[in-house]
């Protein structure tokens, strides 16, 4: 007979709400080992007495197979005196304050569930709230930790007799999932105004007849329409007073994409995850959606149902749905019954609602798929809350980071992990400030975190500055495109000295004016700028970010030029603000020199969304293999890229008819080019040979893909970001990080 033993096992990482206690006892009993399983407050706990292989045994599984939703991070393990442990069982959560178990997710609906929705003889078929422990609500419903239902918005619905009792059964795919619930028992959908009818065949019609459907889902409101009805499409664009921006288009499976698309197996993959993003993906020709869903672009923003209610309503409307944020431009996304009502009214015309109340409201997370690896833009529903190591700082402080302005979304760092949370959106709008607020709150009471310290963006003017501030903790001011290059090492796991390429729109320089094409050796204590696009005069703060050709008017002056190819009405004020330098800021940006690039092809002169015009000129360019324009990098360190020569050799090629399309082509390959030769020269003085691009021109594919490949072929190692937006969406990161190792010196 083999020797008895006893081992208590400490798993941690995401284990809670992934099904990992009933996975737990259901291989402890089959092995005949005797104990318990609960959650603690750093994840699992498991109390196990048996024969050692058995205990080995067990060990191994949890590490090599554990629940598809798991992470986990580490199991350790005690021996303890052998005690006469009863049959094995399944403890309730221990009742003390959890600290480092992660709360997980929101999971895209999984294939048995679907299968049983699609069974006219389940119980559940067509109910639109169908989950288990592999899939369903997580993050937004859980007020809470630890996760159970008495802590979720699912505690207002009392299981019936069949669903408790896959509850308690720990061979039940529905053992311990918390949000579990029937047509008898659980949330239901129904159409406003319409109590009693179908709830989606009253949408299916609705949509067919043209209109827009408001449609409450996991993380907040969609606004729905016929993505195949451009009237529809144009109506929705009046309505939301968003003309140009491109719409989401959810489509019913993989199969009615991939007429409109053409997928990598990478996309696929993307695509049909449990995180379910939308994904950026290039367009076919001869696509049938309606031209207004994504004007002027070669990419669409797709993505496949997620919750049991998106493949009803997909599956009977039967083809593409535009599925855009329920709020109108740059505000929260819309979430409660009355809130929807309320704020989307003007834009609906007619509402699907249910009673499963969303805590946490979320908008879709954005992806793409680029140089063999998903890379998010928008970072949300199904990335949020899972933590991010900061590298080489297990001992951080708690720290609260507050972003930047645009795209702001904040990070919390406790037990030396970063929690960066959802798209909170432009801090502008009083409405962002507050969801600020209710999202800072949230995240501190699911991971029990207690600031010690506030990082900020080094701008005195932003309002997530004056946040910082009223918060009365310790400040860590942290330079804006610094904190985009400490984001990209995070995103990476590193924290060595790099060279950072941090390209983007706006952000504050310590000498005062506006930086944005800026080249830093840094680490995640301090920077060097090392490099920068030689500056011009940004005429009108803001407008000029707004109003391309005012960069075109800029440039073409810099570079000796006439102005008369911008033909835009105030071209002479502006064209004299700029000589006399009045009213005008010297800006480094390399957005604003896309923006004047586009300008000057006659692409874009006024943008209706951020980027617009520099995302119209990468859609536009094309030719391969073709010869970079002149920008020489001049100097010693800081090196000067001269944008001059580069401008003078754009407009020289128009007046040869040369067309915009391979224009553009050439002013991507003159960047990257001109990223590539400073790189190579930052390198020969200070022997680093790694380089991180961080910034929002990296959301560029084209931009990219160039630089990578010339650094690459340059021989160096290249940082890209994955997990976290290159934008601002991931300042909070970096600033966090930067804080962290701060506070460590
Ligand atoms: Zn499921
Ligand atoms: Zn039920
Ligand atoms: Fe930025």
């Amino acid at each position: 007979m083999a020797e008895t033993a006893r081992r208590i096992f400490r798993v941690r990482g995401a284990v809670q709400g992934v099904g990992f206690r009933p996975f737990v006892y259901r291989a402890a009993t089959e092995l005949g080992l005797r104990g318990a399983v609960w959650n603690d407050a750093d994840g699992v706990v498991i109390d196990a007495e048996g024969a050692v292989p058995a205990l080995e045994t067990l060990a191994r599984r949890i590490q090599d197979a554990p629940p598809p939703r798991a992470l986990v991070e580490s199991l350790r393990y005690e021996d303890a005196l052998p005690a006469g442990l009863g049959p094995f069982a399944i403890r309730d959560s221990a009742d003390r304050p959890p600290s480092s178990a992660r709360v997980v997710a929101d999971l895209a609906t999984c294939e048995a569930c679907l299968d049983e929705m699609r069974d006219p003889a389940d119980r559940r078929f067509s109910y639109p709230f169908i989950n288990c422990t592999d899939c369903g609500p997580r993050f937004s419903i859980v007020r809470d930790v630890p996760y159970d239902r008495a802590r979720t918005t699912m505690s207002a619905f009392a299981m019936c007799a069949a669903c408790a009792s896959e509850y308690h059964d720990p061979a039940s795919r529905r053992f311990h999932a918390q949000p579990n619930a029937c047509p008898d028992c659980g949330p239901r959908a129904w159409m406003h105004g319409r109590d009693g009818a179908d709830a989606l065949a009253g949408a299916v019609e609705a949509l067919r007849a043209g209109a827009t459907v408001a449609v409450k889902g996991l993380g907040g409101f969609h606004l729905a329409c016929d993505a195949r009805n451009d009237d529809a499409v144009r109506e929705l664009r009046r309505r939301k007073r968003r003309p140009d921006k491109p719409f989401a288009v959810m489509f019913p499976g993989l199969a009615a994409l991939e007429t409109e698309a053409e997928l990598s197996p990478l996309e696929r993959e993307a695509l049909h995850g449990a995180r379910r993003p939308i994904v950026l993906l290039r367009r076919r020709t001869g696509a049938r959606l309606a031209p207004s869903v994504a004007p002027s672009l070669e990419e669409i923003g797709a993505f496949l149902p997620y919750t049991p209610l998106h493949h009803l309503l997909l599956g009977r409307f039967g083809g593409p749905l535009v599925m855009t944020s329920g709020n109108l431009s740059e505000e929260p996304i819309a979430a409660g019954n009355e809130e929807g009502l309320a704020r989307l009214g003007g834009i609906a015309d007619a509402f699907v609602l249910h009673d499963r109340e969303i805590h946490m409201r979320e908008d879709d997370s954005v992806a793409r798929v680029l140089l063999g690896q998903e890379r998010v833009l928008r970072r949300a529903r199904g990335h949020v809350p899972e933590a991010i190591p900061i590298p080489g700082c297990p001992d951080a402080p708690d720290i609260l980071a507050v972003g930047a302005d645009l795209k702001n979304a904040l990070c919390l760092v406790t037990g030396g992990a970063a929690v960066l949370s959802q798209h909170i959106g432009d801090l502008e709008s009083y409405e962002s400030q507050l969801f600020f607020d209710e999202v800072r709150a949230n995240l501190e009471r699911l991971f029990r975190v207690r600031p010690r310290m506030a990082a900020h963006d080094l701008h005195p003017g932003y309002h997530s500055t004056a946040i910082a501030r009223r918060t009365g903790l310790p400040l860590v001011p942290v330079q804006h495109h610094h904190a985009h290059v400490a984001s990209c090492l995070a995103d990476n796991g590193r924290h060595d000295r790099v060279i950072g390429v941090a390209w983007d729109g706006t952000g504050y320089g310590p000498d005062g004016s506006v930086w944005g094409g800026e080249i830093l050796v840094a680490d995640l204590v301090g920077f060097e700028r090392v490099a920068f696009i030689r500056p011009v005069p940004m005429a009108g703060g803001d407008a000029a970010a707004r109003e391309p050709w005012r960069m075109a008017l800029a440039h073409l002056l810099e570079a000796g030029l006439p102005v008369d190819r911008v033909a835009q009405p105030g071209r002479t004020v502006v064209a004299a603000m700029i000589r006399e330098r009045v009213n005008t800021v010297p800006t480094s940006s390399a957005g604003r020199l896309f923006d004047a690039l586009a300008s000057i092809l006659g692409l874009r002169h006024v943008n209706t969304y951020e980027g617009q015009a520099a995302i119209e000129l990468e859609a536009a360019s094309s030719g391969e293999d073709v010869e970079p324009y002149p920008l020489p990098v001049e100097g010693q360190l800081p090196l000067v890229l001269d944008p001059r020569p580069l401008v003078r050799a754009v407009a020289q090629d128009l007046d040869r008819g040369a067309p915009p399309a391979v224009a553009g082509a050439r002013i991507h390959e003159t960047l990257a080019a001109a990223i590539a030769e400073a790189c190579t020269r930052i390198r020969g003085r200070t022997g680093l040979g790694k380089v991180a691009l961080s910034g929002g021109c990296f959301q560029n594919r084209l931009l990219t893909v160039r630089a990578w490949d010339r650094l690459c072929a340059a021989g160096f190692e290249v940082l890209l970001h994955a997990r976290v937006p290159p934008n601002d969406g991931g300042i909070a990161l970096g600033q966090a990080a930067v804080a962290a190792w701060r506070s460590a010196r």
